[in-house]
């Protein structure tokens, strides 16, 4: 076993114009997939998650803002960069390619525009895992990593058996991890996640960890209910076998999940594509989601935040969309831009954001709801901005005053506490 040493001369690295202290223990960085505020704390008063609890009062307990659009790419992208979408350049999980005119997944590691922290944390002698529930992610968070046994592995539980040296740094992850490959809506992707993290921290004792599930559950279950308290109940297990292991730990979520609902369970959808046809005529208008992903069933591709590109010449159509009920925001690219830390290049002409209950859909015709087994929960808007930020050890310096962001889960980690 390698001693956890790497720090003795007292070395940093600067990523993105960040310092970062090399870790003195391993240190443990876990995203929570659609992790509202509430999830951990409804678990802890249910007697379910004593790890957690111990690490409320004990630890850091933060509330921090994630990157909107409250998504997962964009989000996971910023922690691991420790800058916003406006540097890292994923604004979405789904964009319209303004070289090839296509609408496309941004899971292509070519849209990413700066290095991750691992690529210069390997540099300076830190071994690095990456472990992802959906394998969506895997290329983007891995970028840049000189992968092999003894330097970094990076791999999903969608695709753990078909992880091999060359792509992923590892092979046999289902053997050494004990489960099979788990069915891709289901909680049980998240739990590999964990599990490999375990286990990999007792055989290879990686010095930097990225651990990043997926929001099966928070879709489905809000806080405090049976299947949500089970699902911290069983993080809540794996984090204290992480901690035992002596690692630094801190949690924060990609975003937030609210009810999307209306009173008759249906899901309270904005058809933008059918207002914009019936303003501007048949497809003149174009709307992109950019919650769209290959996995809909649990979402229906609904969020809270939508990007529209007008035809030439259009009108002003922000202040008919401002009265439409349910409508949070109306802003132009620059506004969105400047508001919201994105890459203006990669925006529409107009961003739509939705209030808290409510969702933006293209057309009725073109969702497909029959996956949604359960009253609709999304995300996207400013309404999911508020994530918890989790550290297992007590903050440092005093940061008081600091307007936390999820992004600066590795700043936390490695250079803030204890
Ligand atoms: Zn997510």
């Amino acid at each position: 076993m390698a001693p956890d040493t790497i720090n003795t001369l007292g070395g940093e690295v600067t990523v993105n114009g960040r310092r970062y202290r090399l870790p003195k223990r391993p240190s443990v960085v876990v995203c929570i997939d659609g992790s509202e505020p509430g999830y951990i704390e409804r678990a802890v008063e249910a007697g379910r998650a004593p790890w957690f609890g111990k690490v409320l009062t004990e630890g850091t307990n933060l509330i921090a803002d994630c990157v909107v659009p409250s998504f997962t790419n964009p989000n996971n992208l910023s922690i691991v960069t420790g800058q916003p979408p406006a540097v890292h350049g994923i604004s979405g999980n789904y964009f319209l390619d303004p070289d090839s005119g296509q609408e496309v997944m941004m899971n292509d590691p070519k849209f990413l525009r700066v290095e991750t922290l691992f690529p210069s944390l390997q540099r300076a002698g830190c071994r690095i895992a990456v472990v992802t529930a959906k394998d969506k992610l895997r290329g983007l968070l891995g970028k840049g990593l000189a992968l092999g046994p003894g330097k970094a592995c990076s791999f999903s539980s969608e695709k753990s058996d078909k992880a091999t040296l060359a792509e992923n740094g590892i092979e046999g992850v289902n053997a050494l991890v004990g489960l099979p490959v788990p069915d891709v809506y289901s909680a049980g992707l998240s739990e590999f996640v964990f599990a490999a993290g375990v286990k990999l921290m007792e055989r290879d004792r990686p010095e930097i960890m990225y651990l990043s599930t997926t929001d099966y559950i928070q879709h489905k279950h809000a806080p405090g209910t049976p299947a949500a308290n089970d699902f911290y109940a069983m993080m809540d297990g794996y984090m204290a076998r992480l901690e035992a292991l002596g690692c630094g730990i801190v949690l924060t979520a990609d975003h937030g999940m609210n009810a999307k609902f209306g009173a008759d369970g249906k899901p309270d959808v904005i058809y933008l594509q059918d207002l914009f046809d019936g303003w501007l005529g048949k497809d003149k208008a174009r709307v992109i989601l950019p919650i769209t992903d290959p996995y809909v069933v649990h979402h229906g591709a609904l969020g809270s935040f939508a990007v529209v590109y007008l035809p030439d010449g259009a009108a002003d159509m922000t202040g008919k969309l401002k009265v439409v009920p349910g409508i949070e925001a109306v802003l132009t690219k620059a506004e969105a831009a400047q508001r919201f830390e994105l890459p203006a290049d990669r925006l529409g002409d107009l961003i739509v954001v939705s209030t808290k209950h409510k969702v933006l859909g293209t057309s009725a015709a073109r969702h497909d709801l029959s996956g949604l087994t359960e009253p609709l929960r999304s995300h996207g808007g400013v309404s999911e901005q508020k994530v918890p930020l989790i550290a297992n050890r007590p903050l440092a310096a005093s940061a008081a005053g600091r307007r936390w962001r999820n992004f600066d889960a590795f700043d936390l980690g490695l250079n803030l506490v204890a």
